[in-house]
């Protein structure tokens, strides 16, 4: 039967969910997750995915994957530092050194794995990190993982960052300080201010480190960063990205001096104690990085997509926030009826999530839409229909 006090405690926390309203069954997809995809047996247009490129159902990335896995079978293995690390690992690596034009990558198997590795591999309890309070849970693990002191910064307000780092660097009780964020906020879609974040760093000798999950394949040259979309080379010292969304697969990676490459091949415990990404998944990442590094196709065509659907839903009138990037939020305000309306959108034939506290502040209950480069110009028509009849249905607009 196992135990009573287990089963007690589980039984008791379910339920405390389902009083609050945020317990939740998966949807799920059957068949490939694209532009449009089948969930719950439904088709429906999809405007939830990571997948901003499309990569995730490209042929080329599908036939490297087969063909590696093929060559080198299902898994890797083992870890990468006993007999894991492939010809394809490092050959990734080195496209996205280049890619990135740092001296180095290491891969880690999600971007999950790669902040809460990182950032307790460069931070002790000697130290304190500035932190985005909107910041990802994998960098909160990562901060707490190290046992350095967080110190959060309000979101993006850099008069408030400043003040902070200041406070702290004038106490004398720290060694190191690291100012960590989110390149893109990925329920708001804002971008964090670099250039700012990199002068404050420098007045008080502090790191930088960035996390590009949503900016990878989205922002700078062929969606190689913010770092390239600011024009901030040799400023910014750890740049996180992942594979997993715009590139389509799974894996995180860090790029950044020799060094710190170095550091994390001994001290990032993912990398050291969890095995390798798969074969397939490393030839796929590389396929996709070998494609944006030829040609902005696919970037350019993201953001005209993203541009034509948010100008559509500003003219019918719903709030669109703060956003900046393909990530567009339709901000509601009231919890159920956030909620309401994305189930009511489901019905009509299009999936974008409803996302209510604790993901987002009490009050700025929202629907958020992923517009991706696969995505035609009619299904964004049909969308934008869905989004009007219903919202006006809702009395939303
Ligand atoms: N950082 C940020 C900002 C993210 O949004 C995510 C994904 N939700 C991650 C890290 C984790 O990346 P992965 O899915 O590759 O584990």
């Amino acid at each position: 039967m196992g135990s009573k006090t287990l089963h007690d405690f589980l039984v008791k926390n379910l339920e405390e969910l389902k009083a609050q309203g945020v317990y939740r069954k998966l949807p799920v997809v059957t068949g490939p997750t694209g532009p449009k995809c089948i969930i719950n047996g439904k088709e429906v247009i999809n405007l939830s995915s990571n997948n901003y490129l499309g990569f995730a159902n490209d042929p080329r990335l599908i036939e490297a994957a087969i063909k590696a896995t093929e060559k080198y079978g299902a898994g890797a293995g083992a870890v990468r530092t006993i007999v894991g690390t492939l010809d394809i690992h490092e050959e990734l690596e080195e496209k996205l050194a280049k890619f990135k034009k740092t001296e180095g990558v290491i891969v880690f198997q999600s971007g999950f794995n790669c902040n809460m590795g990182t950032v307790s591999a460069l931070m002790t309890k000697e130290d304190a990190i500035l932190s985005d309070e909107l910041n990802h849970a994998s960098i909160i693990d990562g901060c707490r993982l190290s046992g350095a002191k967080i110190l959060r910064y309000k979101h993006n307000d850099m008069d408030d960052l400043r003040k902070t780092l200041k406070e702290a660097y004038e106490s004398g009780q720290y060694k190191k300080f690291m100012i960590v964020t989110d390149g893109v906020f990925s329920m708001d879609g804002d971008i964090a201010r670099l250039p700012e974040i990199v002068e404050i760093a420098e007045e008080f000798d502090a790191f930088v480190y960035v996390d590009d999950a949503h900016a990878s394949g989205v922002l700078g040259k062929n969606g190689s960063g913010s770092v390239s979309h600011f024009g901030l080379y040799g400023r910014v010292d750890v740049q996180v990205g992942t594979l997993s969304k715009a590139i389509g697969v799974v894996g995180g990676y860090v790029a950044g001096s020799k060094e710190l490459i170095d550091w994390l091949k001994h001290r990032g415990r993912p990398f050291l104690f969890s095995t390798a990404m798969t074969p397939g998944a490393a030839a796929a990442a590389l396929k996709a990085i070998e494609i944006l590094s030829e040609s902005s196709e696919l970037v350019d065509r993201l953001w005209d997509n993203a541009k034509y659907f948010k100008e559509k839903l500003s003219a019918l009138g719903f709030d669109l926030g703060k956003s900046e990037t393909p990530i567009t939020p339709v901000i509601i305000g009231d919890e159920a009826k956030a909620m309401q309306f994305s189930d009511e959108l489901f019905k009509e034939g299009l999936f974008a999530q409803g996302i209510a506290y604790p993901t987002v502040p009490r009050g700025k209950a929202r629907v958020r839409n992923i517009v991706t480069a696969a995505h035609t110009k009619d299904m964004l028509d049909e969308a934008v229909a869905i989004y009007e009849k219903v919202g006006k249905r809702m009395g939303i607009i």
